[in-house]
């Protein structure tokens, strides 16, 4: 269905454009296909054109580099645990999806949801039955038992053969051995990225962010076979130490890194790790947490934690780390994802770097450089327009006008 709306060669005039690394004026791209398939400055007579005049700015499709598609945000009670079946799971990443696009995210990496929904969810897209955003997925995340991601924490022992944790969006293993196994596993079902939880989080219970979970050896274990075949991998950490084990374990990214220190500092630019922190939802978690059904101690931890991991995304900028964007969308509502740049350049970015973290440095991260993050040649037509000039203020990308995905026209409120 989505077939139908590509022309079959189509030309997207910009008098104003980032494309991802530099800005531009007066700008032609010619879209056949999917792509694009070149960059000039005229129009050929007769042929079909987009025109953005001098009160737009058109950029490449914006990344997510931490979502989770198929969880939503006023489920936060641990009771969905038990009322959610994957079904409903299934149905919130539909809605999820095109609503995270229709915000001119043209791709997200969904780093953890109920087996193997991301996956499936990717596939249903790329098919054009589902309208969402090109997806990187992962499984389920790793957790240790009793760790970030074992929803079963504080409940009775007797529910453990009752309900399988992870089909909360997460998948429990200890020792080498068995983190092996589970990412071989998760591997075999066709993920993209793993996600590891390495240390302690703020919305589960009974465990602490500045703790570790799992150990170097665990980490190192995990990272080796997800690079032997070809893939990413992210892990959750808040605490310094986990931050250091990870990045000498050879993880591809830091999520949230929260209580980062000047030594974790120095390893994340040593070994090019990136940082992807979600630096604006401590609002959102703050203001509807108890309404949402947050516990005293879940708040708490987010009182604590929230903004120490802005200050110390600001100190970890300075320090030359290199940052995507990412926001974990699903702990505030899908679609409003934008609203992170905002802080990002409170905490240090300039606008162009932070949009570059959701652009060209993102595609980056998510090994997905040859076909987004930038407007050239070759790469899908993946844009979007906003009025008005982000690269001064970045708060215009919260009202995205335009979305074009792989040359369809997806939304157009101009
Ligand atoms: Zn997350």
């Amino acid at each position: 269905m989505m077939a139908a709306l590509i022309a079959a060669s189509l030309f997207i005039r910009a008098a104003h454009l980032f494309d991802g690394t530099v800005e531009r004026r007066d700008v032609v791209l010619e879209v056949e296909g999917d792509r694009i398939k070149s960059v000039g400055s005229q129009v050929p007579a007769g042929a079909k054109v987009i025109d953005f005049g001098p009160g737009f700015t058109v950029l490449p499709g914006l990344i997510d580099c931490h979502v989770h598609l198929s969880d939503r945000a006023d489920h936060y009670d641990p009771i969905w645990a038990f009322k959610d079946t994957p079904m409903q799971h299934a149905f919130a990443a539909v809605v999820n999806a095109r609503r995270t696009l229709e915000a001119g995210f043209t791709s997200v990496r969904d780093l953890g949801g109920p087996p193997f929904i991301a996956r499936d969810l990717r596939e249903s897209i790329d098919e054009g039955f589902v309208t969402g955003p090109r997806v990187v997925a992962s499984g389920p995340g790793i957790s240790i038992t009793g760790g970030h991601g074992d929803s079963l924490n504080g409940y009775s022992p007797a529910l453990s053969g009752l309900l399988y944790p992870h089909e909360r969006g997460f998948q429990i293993a200890d020792g080498v051995d068995q983190v092996r196994q589970t990412v071989r596993a998760q591997i075999k079902y066709g993920v993209d990225v793993i996600k590891i939880h390495a240390s302690g989080g703020v919305l589960s219970r009974g465990d602490q962010p500045g703790a570790p979970q799992f150990t170097f050896e665990e980490l190192k274990a995990a990272a080796e076979e997800a690079h032997k075949a070809g893939r990413r991998i992210a892990a959750h950490a808040h605490g310094a130490q986990s931050i250091k084990d990870a990045v000498l374990a050879g993880i591809d990214s830091i999520e949230h890194g929260s209580l980062i220190d000047d030594e974790g500092i120095r390893l994340m630019k040593e070994h090019h790790t990136w940082l992807v922190s979600d630096i604006y939802d401590d609002d959102y978690i703050l203001a509807e947490g108890p309404r949402l059904g947050l516990e005293p101690a879940q708040l708490e931890k987010e009182r604590k934690l929230g903004q120490k991991q802005r200050d110390n995304f600001a100190k970890a900028v300075k320090g030359g780390v290199r940052v995507a964007f990412g926001t974990d969308a699903s702990v505030y509502p899908h679609g409003d994802n934008a609203r992170q740049f905002f802080y990002m350049v409170k905490y240090g970015l300039t606008p162009m770097q932070s949009i570059r973290a959701a652009t060209a440095d993102a595609a980056e991260l998510i090994d997905r450089a040859r076909d987004v993050g930038t407007l050239v040649p070759g790469k899908y037509a993946d844009l979007i327009a906003v009025a008005g000039n982000p690269l001064q203020d970045v708060r215009l990308l919260e009202k995205v006008s335009f979305v074009m995905k792989g040359g369809a026209v997806i939304k157009d409120a101009r």
